[in-house]
């Protein structure tokens, strides 16, 4: 979400603009909120934004990725490229937001130039938002904000409004100089990709799995997809989906590996073997053990699933409970609690949603049974496996497993 869509005028080629009588600096500016938070392990989780920040600017005109106190910033060789640093930016987990600033020196007089380089759509109210981070500045936050606040006033005959105004002026006044900047865009927030360890997501090309993938990513934790489908029985659709979908999620963590998993022998040999209520129960029982052990292979710690309590019959707290009996790793539910008018919107920010609703033909409609069991018991769902030789199912299907790996930047 871009608060402001402005993009400052001057923006047009790589020639700095001059301020102070010198070229003054384009810098992308970035802040942070929970990173900052982690005391000892700061510079940690420090190193693992810049670089990816780095890696996901990869390409574009801008150099010099760095951390000064409180932010992250870096050089824009071109502010042109500005919209695509501003889209790469706002699905990088850690981030919560970011501004182009311009650098000049901490003057007020220079900051004042940079008025008509950054600004050039009328604007009926404003506000000034200073911030002294070098304490040895002679002006304090305030002072800076009611001195630019007057000029500006003078200049444009503008009203200031401290709560709504239409444009914000933002200062940060620093040791290296003054960064000056009109436009703020936010981030997801969140702690940077890769550090908080591995899981694996049971990705099913529908609504909620890839925002299940998305919530534990913006977590820090680096996703491994994994998908069942029933190709050759069915048609390849609902793994083009979640090729698709796995192009979407890896601009959120960079690399990405996703494993898929053909299902439809096995499905075939559990619709002889049981009653026809039960099968999606056990089609579940199916994924979780064999995505156990694809996620054990690829060090993962957890599975998660886009599972919401009550949303469809298979996923009642009895139906829950007796599939996850199965696994040994745990099963992270991100979206326990979510309504689905909640997930939809957040699939929309995202970027999925318009993947996810594309029709498909995902496993589990194939060999679909007319209705449901609502309630079951892990007890009950041993017994009728029972009849099935499970660790050969498993290996059945472990033996098909292909895999794809997916970059971003794309090459
Ligand atoms: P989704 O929108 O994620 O498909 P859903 O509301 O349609 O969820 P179900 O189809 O019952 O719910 O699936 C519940 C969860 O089981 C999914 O969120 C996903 O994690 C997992 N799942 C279902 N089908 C598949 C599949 N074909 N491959 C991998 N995981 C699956
Ligand atoms: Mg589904």
């Amino acid at each position: 979400v871009t608060t402001s869509d402005h993009v400052p005028a001057q923006t047009q080629n790589d020639t700095a603009p001059t301020i102070a009588g010198r070229p003054a600096a384009w810098l992308g500016l970035v802040r942070f909120g929970e990173v900052a938070l982690k005391k000892g392990n700061r510079s940690w989780f420090m190193k693992h934004l810049r670089d990816n920040i780095a890696q996901t600017l990869r390409g574009l005109p801008v150099a010099d990725v760095h951390v000064r106190p409180g932010r992250c910033v870096f050089r824009v060789k071109d502010a042109s490229a500005w919209p695509e640093v501003r889209e790469r930016l706002s699905r990088t987990p850690g981030v919560t937001s970011f501004s182009l600033a311009l650098e000049v020196p901490a003057d007020l007089e220079a900051i004042k130039e940079t008025y008509d380089v950054l600004v050039h759509e009328p604007f009926e109210s404003f506000r000034v938002r200073a911030n002294r981070v070098d304490k040895s500045f002679r002006m304090r936050s305030n002072e800076i904000e009611r001195e630019l606040g007057a000029w500006i006033q003078q200049h444009t005959g503008a009203r200031v409004d401290l709560t709504r105004g239409e444009l914000t002026f933002g200062v940060e006044v620093r040791r290296e100089g003054a960064l000056v900047f009109v436009e703020q865009t936010e981030g997801p927030g969140g702690l940077p990709a890769g550090t908080s360890g591995r899981v694996a997501v049971l990705l099913s090309g529908g609504i909620d799995s890839p925002i299940a993938a998305y919530r534990m990513m913006k977590r820090g934790c680096r996703a491994v997809l994994i998908h069942f489908t029933s190709f050759p029985f069915t048609d390849a659709s609902s793994w083009d989906k979640c090729r698709a979908l796995a192009r979407m999620l890896t601009r959120y963590q960079l690399e990405t590996r996703m494993f898929v998993v053909p299902l439809g022998e096995v499905q075939q040999r559990i619709v002889v073997a049981v009653p026809p209520r039960y099968r999606i129960l056990l089609y579940r029982r199916m994924m979780l053990r064999i995505a156990e052990e694809l996620a054990r292979r690829a060090n993962c710690q957890a599975l998660v699933t886009g599972e919401s309590v009550g949303q469809v019959g298979s996923q009642t707290l009895a139906n829950l409970t007796s599939i996850e009996r199965v696994a040994t790793m745990p099963v992270l539910r991100p979206l326990i609690g979510f309504d689905k008018l909640e997930i939809v919107n957040e699939a929309r920010k995202v970027g999925t949603y318009e993947t996810s609703i594309e029709p498909d033909m995902d496993c589990c409609q194939y060999l679909m049974p007319p209705k449901v069991a609502t309630t079951s018991t892990p007890r009950e769902l041993d017994e009728i496996e029972s009849e099935l030789d499970i660790p050969e199912l498993v290996e059945m299907a472990l033996a098909g497993v292909k895999e794809e790996r997916f970059q971003w930047p794309e090459a």
